[in-house]
């Protein structure tokens, strides 16, 4: 009798007494995968307009459920970046109350970003139980403004002792609170007792402030109605899609969300047949339905695709006001892990999920947006001169603060899975690089020329002007788009290409904008200076300009990113290449960055340190896991089925050896080969993982987290690719139907 893998492309015919016996729960978790339908998923009849926004207390929701004066003081809140004043407190609470109450909610949560990378709640009900036995639905200004979590355990990098456990979490008006489920979530910040930041929103929101004052001063120069400058982000998110009962028998994509063994499939991605392909129909009805979701949050999803790697897609909204695309992507992140269970499938937003084919990034699209004349893109060139020099400012500034932070934004951007990413060939260098395009490059470089002697004749001046003017139509055509560039001007918006999948945008984003904020300092310092020495507005902008192209130059680059060339020429150009995360991570304690964070008030020192040594911990942690997890797999799933196939292997030798005696070798070559072979390397994947577990004490024993850090990202990592590189091996070895592992061509076809 014959169980027959039917309708599965990758099986034949498994002999069913055997089943049980011999073919692995791998086989069993293959037949599950194959009961996996999509899921049908009613059509809305209505039209997203008709439910977008839905589940979000919203200005319009907001005006009709609160009293005017309530309202006013939230709006004044939002636009100027204060808090809410206590006293109408109560009445925002209240109307916020009543909101949730008609939507159904009965429990409410501070929804906070804690240092851990993810997001946390704490859900409360409004229901208040009176003396008498009835109840009713409570929620005042107190419990909206602030809360008191029992939280002890959030990291908090020494800020918090024991003794001192409170943390509070107080709403940031500028993110409005949505309905998930039940549960009013009401966006808040999370500090400690003594004020100090335990989160990613406190930092970003001080950065974004920093950044308005610093653009709206320099925007004076070219605008005076200009009041107001909002950092925008759009985030694009990429992602794998995996079946989970297959996710179910790969403890290591349980554990670490990526696969520590496996040898790449015959076919992978070579074929470029799945990017922009047509959307497999299971995975239609996962985006479908969370899509949905995300519209009735008001997150603006518009796009979505298939990825270069199999079973990878990408998410893309439109973008928004930065703080509130932060949050967005991290709700969105949550909603899709929730909703791929449904649909049987897990989400993999790890950076390197898979060996040899590859990873997930998140290109954060980033600009900035003056409120007049209504939202003005500052990076999108004008129409005449002036707006032409408004744009040229803003681009030289930010191409200058970048070269200021490059190492910086490396920090920013640093995790464990990035590591596998960063300069993998697939993804940006390590080396932070700036693409403009050879158009931008001419016009930069001629500013440059242009203005080299300062007394312009006005011929001179005119001819400046008017090449400024062109720049519009030259931009046009600007249409080369490098992929390989880390951080590239894309026409009217910088894309910060670096960012891991798994990351908090808060991260890149609280650099980028302080950096820039702080070159928009100086520069209007620097301007101002020229125009009170009696030089004119126009050519004091120009000639800060012209220095600033001038010291940045080195941080311009159009070409291959992923060539060896560029390598050895970011040597010479003098840029950092820092390949793993502790070694990076440590300019954030440089003075540079101290200097730059406690200028802005973004971050103290001491939130700084606190910040480094999470990151550290956090980094040794992951790998710690990652490691024990391989030994175990090694040890317990690994190499006991390989001696298992050993075992046949020698039973069959002996039965050969009955029938031909001495005469038996010459028919036994072949078991015999693989009989030392599967000896082989047995002994080097258990040696290794012996000396690994031992690194790993050595290295636990190490004083300070940071020399932790590097001890495990020096010492026992390095012994992750050969443990892998022999049981990959072992995978073609060994019996396809003992294997207990799901192979990468069921994990990565299975639709
Ligand atoms: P790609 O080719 O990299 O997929 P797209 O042109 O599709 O890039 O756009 C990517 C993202 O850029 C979108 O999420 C979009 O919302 C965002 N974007 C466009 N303009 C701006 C802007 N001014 N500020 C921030 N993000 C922007
Ligand atoms: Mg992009």
């Amino acid at each position: 009798m014959f169980v027959y893998f039917h309708d599965n492309p990758h099986f034949f015919q498994v002999p069913s007494q055997k089943f049980e016996k011999m073919a692995s729960i791998r086989f069993v978790a293959l037949e599950k995968s194959l009961d996996h339908h999509p899921v049908h998923v009613e059509a809305p009849s209505e039209k997203i307009s008709d439910y977008f926004g839905e589940h979000v207390f919203s200005d319009r929701f907001m005006q009709q459920f609160m009293s005017e004066p309530a309202y006013k003081s939230v709006r004044s809140s939002i636009l100027h970046g204060t808090p809410l004043e206590r006293k109408v407190a109560d009445l925002v609470a209240s109307g916020m109350k009543a909101w949730a109450i008609s939507k159904g909610a009965t429990h409410y949560t501070h929804w906070f970003q804690p240092l851990t990378g993810r997001t946390a709640e704490k859900h409360d009900s409004f229901n208040t139980p009176l003396r008498d036995g009835s109840s009713f639905e409570s929620f005042d200004g107190e419990k909206l403004a602030q809360q008191e979590p029992d939280a002890s355990s959030f990291p908090h990098g020494g800020i918090r002792n024991t003794f001192e456990a409170r943390g509070y979490t107080a709403w940031d008006p500028s993110s409005p609170a949505f309905i998930i489920g039940k549960t009013l979530c009401i966006p808040t910040v999370f500090i400690s007792y003594t004020g100090e930041a335990l989160d990613y929103k406190t930092p970003l929101l001080r950065a974004l402030h920093a950044v308005d004052d610093a653009a709206t001063a320099v925007c004076q120069y070219f605008d005076k109605s200009i009041t107001k400058v909002t950092a925008t982000l759009g985030w694009e998110q990429e992602y794998f899609l995996i079946d989970e009962a297959l996710v179910q028998v790969r403890p290591d994509l349980l554990l670490t969300g990526r696969t520590l063994f496996g040898h790449s499939s015959s076919k992978g991605q070579q074929l470029d047949d799945h990017y922009f392909g047509s959307i497999p129909s299971r995975a239609h009805a996962f985006m479908r339905e969370f899509e949905r979701e995300a519209h009735l949050l008001g997150i603006p999803v518009t796009t979505r695709h298939n990825e270069v790697a199999p079973n990878q897609y990408e998410v893309a909204p439109i973008f928004e006001e930065c703080n509130l695309a932060v949050d967005h992507n991290q709700l969105l992140m949550d909603l899709m892990e929730k909703i791929a269970a449904r649909h049987k499938f897990r989400v993999l937003l790890h950076e390197k999920p898979f060996a040899g084919i590859n990873g997930s990034g998140k290109h954060n699209n980033w600009s900035l947006s003056a409120n007049a004349p209504k939202h003005r893109n500052l990076l999108a060139p004008g129409s005449t001169p002036k707006t032409n020099l408004r744009f040229l400012t803003f681009l030289i500034n930010t191409i200058r603060a970048v070269a200021e932070q490059a190492d910086l934004l490396r920090a920013s951007i640093a995790s464990a899975g990035n590591d596998h990413r960063l300069g993998a060939n697939e993804a940006p260098p390590a080396i932070i690089s700036i693409f403009i395009g050879d158009r931008l490059t001419e016009i930069l470089e001629d500013l440059e020329k242009r203005t080299e002697k300062t007394n312009l004749s006005s011929d001179e001046k005119t001819e400046l002007k008017l090449n400024i003017g062109r720049i519009p139509e030259l931009l046009l055509d600007n249409t080369d788009r490098n992929r390989t560039s880390p951080f590239a001007f894309t026409g009217n918006k910088f894309e910060f290409r670096a960012v891991g999948s798994s990351a908090n945008c808060a991260n890149p984003m609280i650099v980028l904008n302080s950096a820039v904020a702080q070159r928009l300092n100086l520069f209007k310092k620097e301007v101002d200076k020229k125009i009170n020495g009696g030089t004119k507005k126009d050519d004091a902008i120009i000639e800060v300009l012209r220095k600033y192209i001038i010291e940045s130059k080195r941080i311009i680059f159009n070409g291959d990113g992923y060539s060896e060339d560029w390598v050895k020429e970011a040597q010479k150009r003098g840029l950092s290449n820092v390949k793993s995360t502790p070694r990076s991570l440590d300019f954030f304690l440089s003075e540079k960055a101290r200097e730059l964070f406690s200028s802005l008030k973004v971050l103290s020192d001491r939130e700084l340190e606190a910040r480094h040594e999470i990151s550290m911990e956090n980094y040794k942690m992951k790998i710690q896991i990652e490691s024990r997890m391989m030994a175990d797999m090694a040890l317990n799933h690994i190499v006991p089925v390989a001696l298992e196939y050993q075992r046949l292997l020698i039973q069959s030798i002996t039965g050969l050896k009955e029938i031909y005696g001495d005469d038996f070798k010459s028919h036994a070559k072949d078991q015999i080969d693989i009989v030392e072979e599967i000896s082989e390397r047995v002994g080097i994947i258990r040696g290794s993982v012996y000396e690994m577990i031992e690194e790993r004490k050595k290295a636990n024993k190490k004083e300070s987290v940071r020399d932790q850090a590097i001890d495990y990202c020096e010492k026992v990592k390095a012994y992750f690719d050969t443990i892998r590189y022999h049981v990959d091996k072992l995978e073609l070895v060994v019996d396809n139907l003992h294997w207990p592992l799901p192979k990468y061509r069921e994990l990565l076809f299975t639709r």
